[in-house]
């Protein structure tokens, strides 16, 4: 057993929670006989290498957005208000809300800056699907009501595409989506088992 006091990397490695890195490590590290950032920004490019400086900063900058050894032991549902939490913070701080809405567009195909926290975010495809398709679909008056809500998280989105019987297969998707103008509500039928909705992974739950 080894405690705080005892603990040798030598032996034992590196330590997430004593903030030890492991030697070999360090020591593979070192050796290092080209440049990092020209390295970098040949698998990157500029733009999107200065996005992900830029939010790598704001993490730094805000300690409110780091994660401590607590989020491997948190349940499932925990790390999701942790996520929508982290969301929140960045969104009402309007140098952060700006950085990441104007730039999430160009640099999507490159980079999501939810990349940079550990976990999977329950609102990557709320921003990268649906708030993208929002901002492509819309019309001027649809947009001005609807990015506002996406961005500050009143309405979540999330990516229905695929369905039990119909992966890769899109033109096959029997789901129906009819507009009723009654009740101002969209209808949603999926006639058989095949049509059930899955992998709907960020939902927003
Ligand atoms: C972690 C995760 C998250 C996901 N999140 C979402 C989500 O949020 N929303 C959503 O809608 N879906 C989501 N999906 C579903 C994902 O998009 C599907 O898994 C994908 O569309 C592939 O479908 P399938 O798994 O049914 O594979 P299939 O379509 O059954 O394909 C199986 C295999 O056959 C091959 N194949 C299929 N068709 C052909 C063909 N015509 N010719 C040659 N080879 C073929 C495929 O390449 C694959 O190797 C998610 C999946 C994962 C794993």
């Amino acid at each position: 057993m080894d405690s705080r006091d005892n603990f040798d990397p030598k032996i034992l490695g590196g330590s997430v929670k004593r903030g030890i890195v492991n030697p070999d490590l360090l020591e593979e590290r070192a050796k290092c006989n080209f440049n990092q950032r020209e390295m970098v920004l040949f698998l990157f490019d500029e733009q999107p290498t200065e996005y992900i400086e830029k939010i790598n900063k704001m993490i730094v900058e805000h300690p409110e957005l780091q994660t401590g050894i607590e989020y491997y032991e948190m349940s499932r549902e925990e790390k999701l208000k942790l996520w929508y939490r982290r969301y929140r913070i960045i969104m009402e701080d309007a140098e952060m809300s700006k950085l990441i809405t104007d730039n999430s567009r160009k640099v999507n195909e490159h980079f999501n800056w939810s990349y940079l926290l550990p976990g999977l975010s329950p609102l990557t495809l709320h921003m990268s699907m649906f708030t993208d398709s929002l901002k492509t679909f819309c019309s001027e008056e649809q947009k001005a009501h609807y990015i506002p809500q996406a961005d500050n998280l009143n309405i979540i989105g999330c990516y229905a595409q695929t369905e039990l019987g119909h992966g890769s297969n899109v033109a096959g998707l029997e789901t129906t989506a009819t507009y009723d103008e009654k009740t101002e509500q969209f209808v949603i039928h999926s006639p058989t088992i095949k049509a059930a909705k899955f992998w709907p992974g960020a939902l927003g739950v």
